[in-house]
């Protein structure tokens, strides 16, 4: 594989499974080094280990990104251990879908404190490191894991699609900010990924919707987003994406 992110540092938040692992692991081995942030210490050192056997260079910071000081310990970290960020791939997210009638307000809440002010975090202490990147190299980037449902209506998962249409409507926002200093900002708009984000799930007609989804087409893989960041990532540095939707071929 052609090392095109050498040299380049990347944080990569929700790195502890699914899509956040593959693109740590896909980053790491086009030669970027890489944060990864997560709550699960135990997973995100097994995927350091794996990463530097692969003689790649990874720093596992374990956080909670909804608490503010505490992600920006870990930028301080990130700073003093690898030399600031110029990639931030903020993709933490959760996911807890039910019909708005059930009123699980601590679900809604969930789901806002990680999907919009977990991601509100990240920004705000990574976005120094990666201006000041783009201000030294010519190029920095931010993703933002958003998702399909920030376009398309799904009964019973308003909540969750209305964080993901924040961060799509934020990141254009940003983009119209940072763009002429040259931080390209993209928001990643994935469809169906076998991940665990589904189950954390409760309500039993989604978990049922979910299933059956799962039987009637082949979703996307974890790599597949992985691969779409590195794609991102290594465009010439006048090139930005503002929004991509990747979809199941199958998926409507
Ligand atoms: P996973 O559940 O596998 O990954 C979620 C990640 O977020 C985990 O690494 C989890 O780690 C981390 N996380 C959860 N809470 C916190 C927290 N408070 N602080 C720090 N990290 C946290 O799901 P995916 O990989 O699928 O999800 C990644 C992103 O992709 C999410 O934003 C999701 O909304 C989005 N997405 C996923 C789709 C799919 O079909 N899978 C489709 C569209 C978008 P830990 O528990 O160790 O903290």
């Amino acid at each position: 594989m052609s090392k095109s992110l050498t040299g380049r540092v990347a944080v990569i938040t929700g790195a502890s499974s699914g899509i956040g692992e593959a693109t740590a692991e896909h980053l790491a081995a086009l030669g970027a080094s890489v944060a990864v942030l997560a709550r699960r210490t135990d997973r995100l050192n097994e995927l350091v280990a794996r990463i530097e056997k692969d003689g790649g260079t990874a720093l596992a910071i374990a956080v909670d990104v909804t608490d503010a000081a505490a992600v920006r310990s870990a930028a301080d970290r990130v700073a003093a251990e690898l030399g600031g960020a110029d990639l931030l791939f903020n993709n933490a997210g959760v996911m807890l879908a039910g019909p708005i009638e059930e009123l699980a307000t601590d679900q809604w809440q969930r789901q806002i404190d990680l999907n919009i002010t977990g991601l509100m975090n990240a920004i705000g202490a990574f976005t120094p490191q990666l201006a000041a990147a783009a201000a030294e190299r010519g190029v920095a980037d931010l993703i933002n894991t958003s998702s399909i449902g920030a376009q398309n209506i799904y009964p019973n998962f308003a909540v969750y699609c209305g964080t993901k249409a924040y961060v799509t409507h934020l990141s254009r926002q940003m983009r119209a900010e940072l763009g002429p200093k040259n931080v390209r900002v993209s928001a990643l708009e994935p469809g169906f990924v076998s991940t665990e984000l589904q189950s954390h799930v409760t309500d039993e007609a989604t978990v049922e919707w979910l299933a059956g989804a799962r039987e009637a087409l082949e979703w996307l893989a974890p790599q597949d987003i992985a691969e779409t960041v590195g794609f991102l990532a290594t465009l010439p540095p006048r090139a930005n994406l503002q929004q991509i939707t990747i979809m199941p071929t199958g998926q409507t």
